[in-house]
């Protein structure tokens, strides 16, 4: 066997190294909360995107439990073979319900991860002409700070795909008015998830309807945290057309895993029949599903308000209190703070000081983000308390005036 594969990769895995981008794994021991032992050390987390705290919530855990007692462990098969259960049913439901306010026809179709969801979306979608025997073209619009899912996804179809610059909608309408192709899709992350800011959704909507787009939205990080009821980025703008197809996670800010999608009827009922990477994979534990029930409930009630207005204090302090000269806290309104560096290898020092304190804080470095943006990535949960937040606003704020 030749081994000059393995030669190649260790010799890139080192190149990695000397660039300060070789990535590693840290083992949390425990559960995923601010408070985690990692490698037997006591650390207070800023990493994770469970928003609401909900992963470790006492009454999710119980749900999860309860499943597992009325499901088993395991769904057995895909879902159009016997994996599908009442558990998978009554959560699409209730999902189809909570977003109805925002869709036509509102139906919703539960994946196991928002990866995949993304992949479904637009690889069927781009096929829907070619079904039809039209011989109709499709192309792709895609934002570029879109999450890899959505980039892999575009790739996947097969389509042209227009990446248009962030934000700028003068551009994408440029694109979509010199386009002759029969079905339009326009794609956005709604939160970008390594800046924290939004989409302007509005104007998008606005574009979509002029020209006749499709527009996808991955709500990954506003599904739970953003509108009065924690119907994410639809409620946050007040939204509702018949072109939107909704995408939100249920492994974030609702604590479990998972992701559906949710749209007009007609579409669903497509991605149940063309969407490979919905078809082709075993249905996630109806476990998950039965224990997103109650994360559900606690999103729209009143216990899932208020913890949406704890984190809302929180970003709040952090904005306010950190004193920043060389580095910069990146514009953001969401759980999500970044912290902006830009070399690579300051961004893992500051990181590797923080976490010598105690303080578990990711660096973020291309090609995950641009070149020369490489940054901390803070993100605050509900199930931090404002002395957790002091702590990490005294050791920035430290490191900041040592410099
Ligand atoms: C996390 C994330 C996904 C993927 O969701 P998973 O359920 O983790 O696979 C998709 N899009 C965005 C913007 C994300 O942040």
């Amino acid at each position: 066997m030749s081994m000059m594969l393995l030669d190649k990769l260790e010799q890139q895995i080192d190149a990695l190294n000397d660039k300060s981008l070789r990535r590693r794994r840290r083992t949390a021991d425990g559960g995923c909360a601010p408070r985690v032992t990692v490698d037997g050390k006591p650390m207070l987390a800023f990493c994770s995107n469970d928003y609401l705290g909900l992963a470790s919530h006492p009454r999710v855990a119980e749900a999860l439990r309860e499943g597992a007692s009325l499901y088993g462990a395991g769904s057995g098969a895909s879902h159009l073979i016997s994996g599908h259960s009442r558990a998978h049913a009554q959560l699409e439901e209730k999902l189809a319900d909570f977003m109805s306010p925002h869709l036509e026809s509102a139906r919703a179709l539960y994946f196991c991860t928002g990866y995949m969801a993304n992949l479904a979306v637009i690889t069927a979608l781009a096929a829907g002409n070619d079904a039809a025997g039209a011989g109709g073209s499709t192309e792709i619009f895609s934002e570029a700070l879109n999450h890899a899912s959505l980039i892999d996804g575009a790739r996947l179809s097969r389509c042209k795909v227009h990446v248009y610059p962030h934000g700028d909608i003068v551009a994408l309408e440029q694109m979509l008015a010199a386009s002759t192709a029969e079905t339009k899709l326009v794609v956005t992350d709604s939160v970008f998830s390594m800046d924290g800011n939004l989409a302007p959704l509005p104007q998008l909507l606005a574009l979509c309807e002029k020209y006749h787009a499709w527009m996808i939205v991955d709500d990954a990080h506003g599904f739970g945290m953003l509108g009065e009821h924690g119907r994410g980025a639809l409620e946050h703008f007040q939204l509702k057309s018949p072109y939107l197809v909704y995408m939100g996670t249920l492994s974030k800010a609702a604590g479990v895993g998972g992701a559906f999608v949710a749209a007009h009827a007609t579409v669903i009922d497509w991605l149940v029949q063309k969407a490979r990477s919905y078809i082709y994979t075993t249905a996630a534990a109806p476990a998950l599903a039965h224990a997103l029930l109650t994360s559900v409930d606690i999103i729209s009630g009143h216990e899932g308000h208020q913890r949406r207005n704890q984190v809302q204090r929180l970003i709040g302090r952090l904005q306010q209190e950190l004193r920043l000269s060389r580095w910069q806290l990146m514009p953001s309104a969401t759980a999500i703070q970044p912290l902006l560096i830009g070399d690579n290898a300051e961004a893992l020092r500051a990181a590797a000081s923080l976490y010598q304190q105690g303080l578990w804080v990711p660096a973020i470095r291309p090609p995950t983000v641009p070149l020369g943006t490489a940054r901390l990535r803070v993100t605050l949960s509900a199930a931090h308390t404002t002395l957790d937040v002091d702590q990490l606003i005294t050791a920035v704020n430290a490191m900041e005036a040592a410099a």
